[in-house]
């Protein structure tokens, strides 16, 4: 019988059950009291010549006997019409939020993810309800971050795309003249949709905790020279100044030589990319009690209090139509902070508002274990 099984008909059944034992017990039991305390004496009632009034007794004692079955089994009727009237109480307390919770968790594993329950009673049902809809937010948080990833990955894709495919018409169209400028120009495009692929790439695996990292004990020193100089050519054609503020000695510290060098470029190339000519690049590094730390500070155009708490979210550009002129996604410092963080390190940036400049910061621990 699957009916049977269904919660709606297990306490009406359990109700039933307990008031049908109560009916069971009561009724032999009050039948034989009544029996026992109504009846009349033996002597009285088993005389063949009893008197009138042991006649009376008797008929008296059966009277109420029967008195007392009537009224228990009206009570047993009574009791159950209670036990139907309870079930549907407590069925509707019990059953009906239970059916709300069951749709509103198969509409959010359809996709629905606005779908929420309305349960706010002050129990296990309301704390339940709660908590779907906590993992309701959750997913619909998720779920939005993830289609404006799309939108966002798509529309920074069509954006050298559609350069490329414009220069491609002007040339098959022979509105362009196939110079080498043009060439130069198509190729540059290419590499940078090549170059965002790569980062989005990266992007998702770090997103998706899949980043390797090989630590091992490095000097932070020589790494940071040689990054300084692979940037000398672009200082001396934008006419900035990059100077090293690096200690004689720093500890080793414990990371990726690679993924190192993959942060100081991302933050060096924005020091450089937002730093209008004529200003100041430096590089500094000092040792602090269990880390080395590593900034790049830069005179260039700042950022506003407001969009500091927002800089390391993926895709967060400042000024959009400035950042697409020199080719930023906004993803290197997204990437830079999982570096940093998947080395247990921290980053955090500093400025004093537009035009004063910004630094930005990170840590990565000793290689030496900490003596206690
Ligand atoms: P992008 O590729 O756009 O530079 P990033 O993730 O590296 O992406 O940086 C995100 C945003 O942070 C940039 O678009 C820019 O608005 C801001 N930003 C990063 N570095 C600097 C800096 N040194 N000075 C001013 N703004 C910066």
């Amino acid at each position: 019988m699957p009916w049977l099984r269904l919660l709606r008909w297990k306490l009406f059944i359990s109700h039933t059950l307990i008031i049908a034992s109560g009916v069971l017990v009561l009724l032999p039991t009050a039948h034989f009291l009544a029996a026992a305390n109504f009846a009349p004496e033996p002597a009285a009632s088993l005389s063949p010549d009893a008197a009138p009034t042991d006649k009376a007794s008797v008929a008296s004692s059966a009277y109420v006997q029967s008195v007392v079955d009537q009224a228990l089994l009206i009570s047993a009727f009574a009791a159950l019409t209670a036990a139907v009237i309870v079930s549907l109480f407590v069925s509707r307390r019990i059953v009906e939020p239970l059916q709300e919770l069951t749709v509103v968790s198969g509409r959010l594993a359809q996709g629905y993810f606005r779908e929420r329950t309305a349960i706010n009673s002050n129990d296990e049902l309301g704390a339940l309800s709660q908590s779907i809809n906590q993992l309701a937010e959750a997913l619909e948080k998720t779920e939005l971050r993830r289609l404006g990833l799309v939108a966002d990955v798509a529309h920074e894709l069509r954006t050298p795309l559609t350069t490329i495919e414009g220069y491609m018409e002007g040339l098959i169209d022979s509105v362009i003249k196939p110079e080498p400028e043009i060439f130069a120009m198509i190729q540059h495009e290419a590499t940078r949709l090549k170059w965002m692929i790569e980062e989005m790439a990266l992007l998702s695996r770090a997103e998706a905790g899949q980043l390797r990292i090989e630590p091992k004990p490095i000097a932070l020193l020589e790494i940071i020279k040689q990054v300084a100089a692979q940037f000398q050519p672009q200082v001396a054609s934008q006419e900035l100044t990059l100077t090293l503020d690096l200690p004689p000695t720093l500890p080793q510290v414990l990371a990726d030589p690679d993924r190192v060098v993959q942060v100081l470029i991302n933050l060096l190339a924005n020091a450089l990319q937002y730093t209008p000519a004529g200003g100041e690049v430096t590089v500094f590094a000092r040792s602090l009690d269990f880390v080395v730390q590593v900034g790049v500070r830069d005179t260039g155009i700042g950022i506003a209090a407001e969009h500091l708490p927002h800089i390391f979210e993926r895709f967060y550009r400042v000024d959009k139509s400035r950042a697409r002129q020199s080719g930023g996604a906004g993803i290197g410092l997204t990437i830079a902070r999982h570096l940093v963080y998947a080395h247990g390190g921290e980053i955090w940036v500093e400025s004093e508002g537009i035009g004063r400049g910004s630094v930005f910061n990170f840590t990565l621990p000793f290689n030496e274990p900490i003596a206690n």
